[in-house]
């Protein structure tokens, strides 16, 4: 967990893409692109919506290493929330 090829991750070795995020100007990483960048707040809401409705809270570890009967339903709510963002071809 925690390897993506986001330019703050190993993304950062690819040449010729912009290493900060363009509203925030904080690091591209899978933190800022799930859980801070404003530019996502909206689909953040319904993707912290979804989890709570299985009563898994926000944060990285439950996003992406859910347990036990939620991991089906935090992935697909995780799906949703990349794909409504268009950022599934980044992460
Ligand atoms: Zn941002």
């Amino acid at each position: 967990m925690g390897t993506t090829l986001l330019p703050g991750g190993a993304g950062k070795n690819v040449l010729g893409i912009d290493h900060a995020c363009p509203r925030c100007q904080e690091p591209l990483t899978a933190p800022h692109m799930l859980l801070h960048c404003q530019n996502h707040k909206a689909q953040r809401d319904h993707l912290e919506a979804a989890l709570h409705s299985h009563g898994v809270a926000l944060n990285l570890s439950n996003v992406l290493d859910p347990k036990g009967a939620a991991r089906s339903p935090v992935f697909s709510a995780l799906v949703k929330y990349l794909l409504d963002c268009l950022i599934n071809d980044k992460i």
